[in-house]
């Protein structure tokens, strides 16, 4: 079973598709049982989108800051909670 600490070590490498069949159906099934973890993948591929958007100059970098503060919060949140350790 994975754990959230790994899932967010690899989280990057999932949203660019980057892991092989077995790591990415542990966390496809991580994701199913673990909110947490799904609104995680969530804010991350949003701000890699956008990222990915603002290096091609099409992003509004105001928006890219509101997420990126968003972000932010979401993992300061987790930190507090020491769920996410
Ligand atoms: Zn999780």
């Amino acid at each position: 079973m994975l754990m959230c600490r790994e899932l967010a070590r690899i989280a990057s490498d999932y949203i660019d598709d980057e892991l092989g069949t077995a790591q990415k159906l542990a966390v496809k099934m991580h994701l199913i049982m673990c909110e947490d973890c799904r609104s995680f993948i969530g804010n991350l591929r949003t701000s890699t989108d956008l990222i990915k958007a603002h290096s091609s100059g099409r992003a509004d970098p105001e928006l890219v800051r509101r997420i990126d503060e968003q972000v932010a919060q979401t993992l300061n949140a987790k930190r507090r909670t020491g769920d996410f350790t």
